[in-house]
C-alpha cells in the first residue's frame, strides 16, 4: 500500500511515472499529496534530493483540468535559470501523456522568442521572477487565470532579493488561487512574507534531506593561505583520484580564480558554474558534469542550490561558508542514497570563525588532517590576504600602548628582513586559540 496507486492518479500521469521507473512516493510526496489536493495553501519545508519537485507536481497535475484558454493556469517560480530548465524537464516528463503545453522563461536570452511561444498558448509556465514580471508587465503574459502559484526555493528567492518582483507578480494575479510554497529552510524573510501575503498555509515538513551527517567522513586541513590551499587541492586531485567531486567557494570571483589555477593542470576534468557565466555555458557545464564528461565542478552555493547533482564522492570546501547551515547543505551532497561520502574542508585564517560556527551547529569537531609532506607550504600571500594581515597588524598595534606597538612593529620588520624558512611555521597554520574562540562563540550563542 505504499505505491503511487494509492494516489488514484489519472492513467496519463501514472504511465508517465511508470516510464520514469518511480513506483513509490518519497516521504515528502506522501505528506504533501493530500494537503495539496485539499486545495489549501501549503508551505512545504524540504530540500533538493527529497523528491520535492514531484511532491507538488503530482497533485497539481492530478487536479489539472483542461480548458481552451491560451493563458497559463499554473505558474512555477524558481530562483535560477538552471532550475527553470530542471523543473521544466520534470514537468515535460510527467505530462508526456497529457494535453498540456509548458514553457520555461528566464532572463539573459531573447525575449521575443519567449513572447512568440506565449502567444501560441501555454498552460504551465516555469520561470524566474524577473523575466516573468517583465513579460506580465508588458501584457504579453496574462497571469489572471493562474489558479495555482508554486514558489520553489522560496528562501533562496528572498535571499537573492526577488521580493519586489514577487509582490509585483502577486498583484497581477487573481486573489482566489492556491499557493504552494516550498523552501529548504524557514527563514525570518519567508515567515514575514507568509504573514503579509498568504493565508495561513498548512505546513508540510520533512527532516533535512541529504546524507545523514553520521555517514559523511568530515575532514579539515588547517592551511595558512590561498596558495597553500591550491597546492593541497592539486595534490589531492592528483593523488586521491576523486571520482566525482564538487568544489565549493563563497563567491564567483573566487570560483574564477580557483578554476583558472586548476585549469593549468586539470582543464579536461573540471567545469565551473557561477552567475556571471553565460546561460549556455552554465547549462553545458552542468550537462557535462551530469553526464560524467568531467569529474569536478567548481560552484558557488547559489548556483548549486536546487540542482539535482547526485552520486558525489567528495565535497571540497575551498572556503568555509558564512552560514553554518550552508556547510550542512554542501556536505549533504555527498553519497546520496545512503552510500556515505567524504567532505574535505580547507580552513585558512579567515575561515576560523565560520568553522567554529559549523562545529557548534553540529556539536562536534571536524577531524583535522596533517598536510601531506609533498604539499608545498606557500609563503606568497595574495593581495587581499596581505591587506587582511596589514589590517590585523594595525588593529593590534592600535590596541597596545604606543611604545609597545612601535616596538612590536620594529621587531616584525626585522623578522621579515631576515627571511628564510621558519622552523615553527608548520605548527602555526591558521594559528588561533581555538579553545578561546570556542568559549567566546558559545558565550555569544548563550547571550542571543
Ligand atoms: P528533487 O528533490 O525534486 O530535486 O528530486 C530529486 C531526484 O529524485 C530527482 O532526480 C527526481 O527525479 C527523483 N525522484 C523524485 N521522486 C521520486 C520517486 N518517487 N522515486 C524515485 N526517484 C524520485
Amino acid at each position: 500500500m505504499s505505491g503511487f496507486s494509492d494516489f488514484n492518479l489519472t492513467a496519463g500521469l501514472q504511465n508517465a511515472l511508470n516510464d520514469l521507473g518511480f513506483s513509490t512516493p518519497t516521504p515528502i510526496q506522501k505528506e504533501a499529496f493530500s494537503v495539496i489536493c485539499s486545495g489549501r495553501d501549503v508551505m512545504g519545508i524540504a530540500q533538493t534530493g527529497t523528491g520535492k519537485t514531484l511532491a507538488y507536481l503530482i497533485p497539481v497535475l492530478k487536479m489539472y483540468q483542461f480548458t481552451r484558454s491560451l493563458n497559463p493556469k499554473i505558474l512555477i517560480l524558481v530562483p535560477t535559470r538552471e532550475l527553470v530548465v530542471q523543473v521544466l524537464g520534470e514537468v515535460e516528463k510527467l505530462t508526456k501523456y497529457m494535453s498540456i503545453k509548458s514553457l520555461g522563461i528566464f532572463g539573459g536570452v531573447n525575449i521575443n522568442t519567449q513572447k512568440t511561444a506565449i502567444y501560441e498558448g501555454v498552460d504551465i509556465v516555469v520561470g524566474t521572477p524577473g523575466r516573468v514580471m517583465d513579460l506580465a508587465l508588458d501584457g504579453v503574459l496574462r497571469l489572471d487565470e493562474v489558479n495555482k502559484l508554486i514558489i520553489d526555493e522560496f528562501d533562496e528567492l528572498l535571499n537573492l532579493g526577488f521580493k519586489p518582483q514577487l509582490t509585483s507578480i502577486f498583484s497581477m494575479m487573481k486573489r482566489k488561487r492556491q499557493n504552494i510554497l516550498f523552501s529548504a529552510t524557514m527563514t525570518d524573510d519567508v515567515d514575514d512574507m507568509l504573514e503579509d501575503y498568504f493565508d495561513y498555509p498548512e505546513e508540510v515538513s520533512l527532516a533535512p534531506s541529504g546524507t545523514p551527517i553520521e555517514l559523511i567522513t568530515q575532514l579539515v586541513y588547517d592551511l595558512p593561505n590561498f596558495n597553500t590551499k591550491l597546492n593541497l587541492l592539486k595534490y589531492l586531485l592528483q593523488k586521491e583520484e576523486f571520482e566525482r567531486y564538487l568544489i565549493f567557494v563563497n563567491n564567483k570571483r573566487m570560483a574564477d580564480l580557483v578554476y583558472d589555477k586548476l585549469a593549468e593542470d586539470f582543464e579536461a576534468e573540471i567545469e565551473i558554474i557561477h552567475s556571471n557565466k553565460t546561460q549556455n555555458y552554465r547549462l553545458n557545464a552542468i550537462r557535462a558534469f551530469q553526464e560524467s564528461e568531467v569529474k569536478g565542478l567548481i560552484t558557488t552555493d547559489v548556483m548549486a542550490r536546487g540542482l539535482d547533482i547526485s552520486n558525489i564522492s567528495q565535497v571540497i570546501n575551498f572556503e568555509f561558508p558564512e552560514q553554518p547551515e550552508t556547510y550542512i547543505h554542501r556536505i549533504g551532497r555527498t553519497g546520496r542514497a545512503g552510500m556515505g561520502g567524504t567532505a574535505i574542508s580547507f580552513c585558512g585564517p579567515k575561515d576560523q570563525n565560520a568553522r567554529l560556527d559549523v562545529e557548534i551547529l553540529m556539536n562536534r569537531e571536524i577531524e583535522v588532517c596533517e598536510i601531506p609532506e609533498d604539499v608545498q607550504i606557500s609563503k606568497v600571500l595574495n593581495a587581499w590576504e596581505k591587506e587582511q594581515k596589514f589590517k590585523k597588524e594595525i588593529s593590534r598595534a592600535a590596541k597596545k600602548p604606543k611604545g609597545e606597538a612601535f616596538q612590536e612593529k620594529a621587531a616584525k620588520n626585522k623578522k621579515v628582513n631576515l627571511g628564510g624558512p621558519s622552523k615553527t611555521k608548520k605548527k602555526t597554520h591558521g594559528s588561533v586559540n581555538r579553545n578561546l574562540l570556542k568559549t567566546q562563540a558559545q558565550k555569544k550563542k548563550k547571550k542571543s
